[in-house]
């Protein structure tokens, strides 16, 4: 655990982090948000964690991030090996497996087929 902290210096929660930092501070240049104080300190916090001695602590944090960032995309069918697509004609879901191309999706209740990038 510390060897991998140590050698990638960063981990998911300070990529989130970063990432949410990175566009607020655009929406407050386009003047969507008001100030761009809150995601100069988000960059702080990266950093801090980032330099952090503290490991141990650091690894708890990602834990946590982790696990509710996989419940909140789990909840919005973002998962990383299936997709899931709604039925144009009838609304049910339909989960697929992701990373096979241009394929053709046949609804298992009322058997329309569509054809979806998975
Ligand atoms: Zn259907």
């Amino acid at each position: 655990m510390q060897d991998r902290y140590g050698r990638n210096g960063t981990d998911r929660l300070n990529r989130f982090l970063l990432i949410v930092a990175l566009v607020w501070f655009v929406l407050s240049r386009v003047g969507v948000a008001r100030s761009s104080i809150p995601p100069v300190l988000l960059v702080a916090v990266t950093y801090y964690r980032l330099f952090s001695r503290n490991i141990a602590k650091r690894y708890q944090e990602n834990v946590m991030y982790c696990q509710v960032a996989d419940r909140v995309k789990a909840k919005f069918g973002i998962n990383s090996t299936h997709r899931i697509y709604r039925c144009p004609s009838c609304g049910q879901r339909i989960r697929v497996p992701r990373g096979k191309g241009r394929i053709e999706i046949r609804c298992p209740k009322c058997n329309a087929a569509f054809i979806k990038r998975s």
